[in-house]
C-alpha cells in the first residue's frame, strides 16, 4: 500500500508536509512544489501505484473518481476559464515521481513553463 522510499506516500502519510487542498478516503490534492503555472496541483490515489502504466482493472473507479474530481477542484481554484490536465507515465513520459499522478495547470497565461 505505501512505499516508504516514496515522497507522495510520505506526504499522505503527513511525514513530509504538503498544501493540501483536498482529502478523502482514496485520493488526495496538494500544490506543486514548483508550480508551472498560476494554479498547479496534485491528484494522487492513497495507495501507492507507481505509474498509470501499473493500474490493473480494479483500479477503474479509483481513476473514474479522481478525473471527475478535477473540474470540480479546478472550480474551486478559480480556473473557471479552463485548465490542463497531464499525467506523466515513465522516462519516455518525463515521470519524475514513481507515485501515479495527475497534474493540473490553470489560471492566467503566459504560464512559467509550456510543459511540465
Ligand atoms: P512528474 O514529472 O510528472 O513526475 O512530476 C512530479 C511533480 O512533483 C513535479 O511537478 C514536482 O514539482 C512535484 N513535486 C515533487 N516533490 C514535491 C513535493 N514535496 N510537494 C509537492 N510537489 C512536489
Ligand atoms: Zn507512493
Amino acid at each position: 500500500m505505501h512505499d516508504p522510499n516514496c515522497i507522495f506516500c510520505k506526504i499522505i502519510a503527513g511525514t513530509i508536509p504538503s498544501n493540501t487542498l483536498y482529502e478523502d478516503d482514496g485520493v488526495v490534492a496538494f500544490h506543486d512544489i514548483n508550480p508551472a503555472a498560476p494554479v498547479h496541483f496534485l491528484l494522487v490515489p492513497k495507495r501507492h501505484i507507481a505509474t498509470l502504466a501499473a493500474v490493473e482493472p480494479g483500479d477503474q473507479a479509483l481513476l473514474g473518481k479522481m478525473l471527475a474530481l478535477v473540474p470540480r477542484l479546478a472550480e474551486q481554484l478559480g480556473c473557471g476559464d479552463g485548465f490542463k490536465t497531464v499525467i506523466n507515465t515513465g522516462p519516455n513520459g518525463g515521470q519524475e515521481v514513481y507515485h501515479l499522478h495527475l497534474h493540473v495547470l490553470g489560471g492566467p497565461r503566459p504560464w512559467k513553463r509550456a510543459t511540465i
